[in-house]
């Protein structure tokens, strides 16, 4: 099964990416997450990422394009993947169109889960993720049991540095423009799958797994 997951940041394409990988067995593909492990390790593609990370800007196409080639030519993507965060512009998604007819597959799904402005910006600027295993919780709507503690692996708990107030108001600006024309692009070929995300975790959970086990129209 082949899927993106698309969503502004903030939607929660994480939290569900987690649920949806433990039914199918694929694996999470998040460009967000490679980048950030690159920049941890400062590698020469974390130097050049930080830079746009750090204000809020989208890392450029070449770059994104080419994690995500040999990513996904893996052996674990094969049956299968969910992209989460990519893509996220158009010559992306056509640079994924191409890349999968070479490997000879076919998209499943693009699943758009759909959230208000004002909900993504509570959301990201409550967001706290495991520095050990990356599980996502939020202060309010998902604390963990115990404050600053992963209830998963009992890791600690960060803030990450581009949820900060100053960088999220950019961050959700740019990806405002490219999600439409994005939207626009798998809506014109058929393939656009919405589902509302402002409801709790376990209930939009629920809605991608019928929309992905072919349960809803
Ligand atoms: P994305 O990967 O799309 O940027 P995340 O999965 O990291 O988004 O979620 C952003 C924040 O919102 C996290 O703190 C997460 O715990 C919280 N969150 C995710 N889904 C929901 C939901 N349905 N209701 C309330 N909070 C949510
Ligand atoms: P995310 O974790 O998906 O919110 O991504 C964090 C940051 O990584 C973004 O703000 C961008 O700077 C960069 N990034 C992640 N995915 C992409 C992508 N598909 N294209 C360009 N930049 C990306």
């Amino acid at each position: 099964m082949n899927i993106i997951l698309m969503g502004m940041p903030g939607a929660g394409k994480g939290t569900q990416a987690a649920k949806i990988i433990e039914q199918l067995n694929i694996p999470h593909i998040s460009t967000g997450d490679m980048f950030r492990a690159a920049v941890k390790e400062q590698t020469p593609l974390g130097v050049e990422a930080k830079s746009f990370m750090d204000q809020g800007q989208l890392v450029p196409d070449r770059v994104t394009i080419g994690i995500v080639r040999e990513r996904l030519a893996k052996d674990d993507c094969a049956n299968g993947f969910l992209l989460d965060g990519f893509p996220r512009t158009v010559p992306q998604a056509e640079a994924l169109d191409q890349l999968l007819i070479d490997l000879n597959r076919e998209l499943d799904h693009v699943i758009y889960i759909d959230v208000a402005m004002d909900e993504l910006l509570r959301r990201l600027t409550g967001r706290w993720i495991c520095r050990d295993c990356g599980a996502t919780y939020h202060a309010v709507f998902a604390p963990p049991e115990k404050e600053g503690v992963c209830d998963h692996c009992g890791g600690e708990l960060y803030q990450r540095e581009d949820d900060r107030a100053e960088t999220v108001a950019n961050r959700l600006k740019v990806n405002f423009e490219q999600t439409n024309h994005l939207l626009a692009y798998y809506e014109s070929n058929g393939k656009l799958e919405r589902v509302y995300g402002a409801l709790p975790i376990d209930e939009v959970s629920k809605h991608i797994l019928s929309v992905v086990r072919g349960t809803v129209s």
